[in-house]
């Protein structure tokens, strides 16, 4: 029988700390902290002044082998890392942490605080809410979907001159151009500043975004599970005149204002990537971004706040930074950039950063190492790779796993051979994470029906397989305890020379940059391009858009691009549906399957097992 307490019963048993003492503990000075509460605070990023001469930390990031639906536990390694380095070995340490989704936290996944003795606290601020940064991100996501509305709409019912004059008006008699439309001015070449100097010509043109509505790219987004949204017809009211256009509803955190604010290092560049936001084409083939649509600014103002990370703790009461939490489909999947950099500085030289790439790491790996590290200039020290014997033993041939009925006996007795074959899957990361020069540290996260030998056996072909080290993990049973045999080696890899280089140089082509991930990543025989995808290619690179890093958006289940195809899949063609770009984030995404952007709910969703206490307000 298992001793370990449900995730929930021991978050609850455990009183979190006043946050401003860990806000002391990790030497803020006051000026530099928002309390939210006494259990969450926000950073401000004028810290990054007062210490940007400090060294940063060391740089490691956990990431795992291809998830299955027994659970490898990246979160709970995570979290248990951060409390053996700090808790245990004394190390300045701090770990960043997506922010969940509450769509998946009510619908199947559940939490995402990890687990057992290795948690985030208060486990349901951290799943829902937090410090609202989301519920910031959906509205500045919606206002730029209702000003691309709007805008078609005013264009479509008024004359040039009618358009312009509303676009300009004259305050006390006096027409000007406010700052972003000297920017469109710019843009368009039109080297004019007073409003009253334009001809027809560039009345027309300034006025007219000439919005092609079948190329609209940006959707409505909401953070629940709601399947009834994928596709939606808007404008049905008779005020809208007929402008009926079909649309969609994403989850708010497949927004790419989510993946722009996991990559941005500043204010200033956030405000950047906020105004080149493509969100449709003109019936010229121009790209209409964000600034176009005259929003950036507002955006600003309504995301100011979401781009200070939040301070939380560990059930051992070390530091963590949840922010930003962006798809590992469509986007790239990784915590922010500007978490890990305030935690570099905070930690100092000697200290640690431990931050989580989401999906296995062929996704999030990569994208941690070519999309994000090339976007931040932060050279990481250490891989942590997460698997578990159950999960090997899947990749390994092992039984499907159906949710809701108990597990095959495969996963709950020894089975040598299964989990050698697993291995496959375990062994090519391993490969991978060598490929871009950094060690890797194995770390077998310990379930309770798994044997000493097959225990050995996977630390055993893990290092005999270019893994700097492989370690057993108890931190979901024993807390930071648990994981100081990992911490440990992370301490002895983080040591040595790294020889960090990225996968591919951007000014390839994008069909090869694509290729290279492909073959030198997934070991697919090659690529084949569907027609509309040339097509997007093309017009992208028409658009000056070629030299962006690539996000793939593939199943996280295999290498391949089909999830049921298990270990270590060679010689497959990887198919390329679709192609589509975030210029604002900076990326470009091919589409290898068809990707939900909006999850349902399912029979029995978690919040059936969620409550509260109408009397205390305890929620179990
Ligand atoms: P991932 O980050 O890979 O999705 P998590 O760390 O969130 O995985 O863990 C998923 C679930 O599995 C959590 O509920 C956690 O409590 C459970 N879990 C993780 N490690 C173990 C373990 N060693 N034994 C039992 N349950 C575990």
């Amino acid at each position: 029988e298992c001793p370990v307490p449900e995730d929930i019963q021991i978050a609850k048993s455990h009183l979190p700390k006043d946050i401003s003492i860990i806000s002391d503990e990790i030497r803020l000075l006051e000026s530099e902290y928002e309390l939210y509460g006494k259990k969450k605070a926000k950073i401000s990023l004028s810290v990054l002044d007062r210490i940007k001469d400090r060294q940063n930390g060391n740089y490691v990031v956990v990431t795992g082998i291809n998830p299955t639906p027994l659970g490898e536990g990246k979160s709970t390694t995570t979290v248990g890392l951060c409390q053996a380095l700090g808790a245990h070995l004394k190390k300045n340490t701090i770990g960043c942490l997506r922010q969940p989704s509450q769509g998946p936290t009510f619908g199947i996944k559940g939490g995402a605080a990890g687990g057992g003795y290795s948690q985030v606290i208060p486990m349901e601020e951290f799943n829902l809410h937090l410090t609202g940064d989301i519920h910031a991100i959906t509205a500045a996501n919606n206002l730029l979907a209702a000003q691309i509305e709007a805008r078609m709409f005013h264009e479509k019912t008024q004359t040039d001159k009618a358009l312009y004059n509303r676009l300009v008006p004259a305050i006390n008699g006096k027409r000007h151009f406010c700052p972003i439309q000297l920017r469109r001015l710019n843009k368009l070449n039109i080297e004019k500043t007073n409003p009253d100097d334009l001809t027809d010509e560039e009345i027309r043109k300034f006025s007219r975004l000439n919005i092609n509505p079948d190329s609209i790219t940006w959707n409505r987004v909401m953070d629940t599970n709601d399947r009834f949204l994928r596709k939606i017809t808007v404008g049905q009211a008779s005020t809208e005149k007929n402008m009926t256009r079909q649309t969609q509803f994403d989850i708010a955190v497949a927004s790419e204002i989510m993946a722009i604010l996991a990559l941005t290092d500043s204010m200033q560049d956030f405000l950047t990537r906020l105004g080149k936001i493509v969100v449709a084409d003109s019936f010229e083939g121009e790209p209409v971004t964000a600034d176009d649509l005259g929003i950036t600014g507002a955006l600003g103002v309504l995301l100011k706040d979401t781009i200070k990370p939040t301070l939380m703790q560990t059930l051992e009461g070390t530091p963590i930074l949840v922010h930003a939490g962006p798809f590992a489909n469509i986007a790239h999947g990784n915590s922010s950039i500007m978490a890990d950099k305030i935690g570099l500085k905070l930690v100092g030289k000697n200290g640690f950063v431990v931050t989580e790439a989401g999906f296995g790491a062929d996704i999030g790996m990569e994208k941690f190492f070519n999309i994000k590290c090339r976007y931040s200039n932060l050279v990481p020290n250490c891989v942590v790779l997460v698997a578990s014997i159950r999960a090997l033993k899947l990749h390994g041939g092992g039984p499907k796993v159906e949710p809701g009925t108990p597990l095959p006996a495969e996963y709950c007795t020894e089975n040598l051979d299964l989990v050698r074959n697993g291995c496959s899957n375990l062994i090519r990361h391993i490969e991978n994470s060598n490929k871009f020069g950094i060690p890797v540290v194995v770390a077998l996260n310990k379930f309770s029906k798994d044997s000493h030998k097959e225990i050995d056996l996977v630390l055993e072909i893990s290092k005999e397989n270019g893994a700097f080290d492989a370690v057993l993990c108890e931190n979901w049973e024993k807390g930071g305890e648990g994981g100081i045999a990992l911490a440990q080696a992370v301490l002895r890899a983080s040591n040595q020379q790294s020889n960090f280089k990225f996968l591919y140089d951007l000014n390839l082509s994008i069909e090869d940059k694509i290729r290279k991930i492909a073959q030198d990543i997934y070991h697919a025989k090659d690529i084949q391009i569907s027609e509309s995808a040339q097509k997007k290619i093309d017009s992208l690179r028409k658009q000056g858009f070629n030299d962006l890093p690539i996000c793939m958006s593939k199943t996280q289940y295999s290498f391949s691009d089909n999830p049921d195809l298990k270990g270590a899949p060679e010689g497959f063609i990887l198919p390329i549906r679709d192609v589509r770009a975030s210029i604002g984030a900076g990326f470009i995404y091919p589409l290898v399957g068809a990707i939900s952007t909006m999850p349902g709910l399912p029979t029995r969703p978690c919040f059936y097992d969620i409550d509260i206490d109408p009397i205390t307000e305890e929620i179990f």
